[in-house]
């Protein structure tokens, strides 16, 4: 069974032109899982609206076709954005694995703050997987990371919102997300993230965008950083993806103002 639900801009007319725009369609789908260990993270995303409320953010956008905001069973841990289904899907595998996550660490809080936390945080993950959505389908120049840009987009659309109540609902559910491996980080102030708070993402980091740029660029003369493991093939298969990426952003955003070199 499918719960498709269309959300229809406010704004169809435009004042001064009276122009008819074209409606945005967001179609949400809660998907039944078959294994009956993952229903309960079903009933509780579909009964919480939570794709209702991810898909407020994708139908401020006029996509050229309909998006759909999925949830389903993967069987894998994940979520993800599918290129060319125009389809953003979370698994309840990794919802299960937040669930799980926010009752060990949080049972000091009563079961609505649990549960905001829950759904704040699938919320947040939806944004930051449209965010990829918009990214391809718009085909935005990109100049550095996509998943750094994703949750940026992800943060603008959740700061964005009138209601600062769920303002600080969906970023308590983001900090959840994003500490949920830090045992207590939301009663300790005693944490020092060092270079974790540094606008440079690590250095560590940087040296291996710096490989796998290089990889993508000079694959022949590069190929021995994969061999001998110096770059893990888990990244270098990305590389040729970000290096294409990175071009494509130079091209758009740079070189528009490039001077014309005399041949
Ligand atoms: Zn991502």
């Amino acid at each position: 069974m499918r719960n498709i639900v269309r959300f229809i801009s406010t704004a169809i007319f435009s004042a001064t032109l009276n122009i008819a725009f074209a409606a945005p369609q967001v179609i949400v789908t809660y998907t039944p899982p078959a294994d009956e260990n993952l229903k309960p993270y079903y009933e509780f995303l579909k009964s919480h609206q939570a794709l209702e409320s991810a898909g407020k953010t994708a139908a401020l956008l006029k996509w050229p076709t309909p998006i759909t905001l999925e949830t389903k069973q993967c069987n894998e841990v994940n979520a993800m954005y599918v290129p060319g289904e125009a389809r953003v899907i979370m698994c309840y595998e990794i919802f299960k694995d937040l669930v799980e996550k926010v009752e060990a660490q949080l049972g000091h809080h009563d079961q609505n703050y649990r549960n905001d936390i829950k759904r704040n945080a699938a919320i947040f993950l939806f944004r930051h997987e449209l965010s990829h959505a918009i990214f391809d389908i718009f085909k935005i120049p990109l100049i550095g990371n996509e998943e750094i840009a994703a949750d940026a987009v992800a943060f603008h659309y959740s700061l964005e919102q009138k209601n600062i109540e769920e303002v600080k609902k969906v970023l308590q559910g983001a900090k959840f997300y994003f500490m949920r491996r830090n045992e207590n980080f939301g009663d300790d102030t005693r944490y020092d993230f060092g270079a974790f708070s540094d606008i440079h993402p690590l250095s560590e980091q940087r040296y291996f965008n710096m490989l796998c740029y290089t990889y993508a660029k000079f694959p022949e003369q590069a190929e021995f950083l994969v061999k001998q493991e110096l770059l893990p093939q888990g990244r270098a298969d990305y590389c040729p993806r970000e290096w294409d990426q990175l071009q494509y952003g130079v091209q758009r955003l740079i070189r528009p103002y490039a001077v014309k070199l005399k041949k």
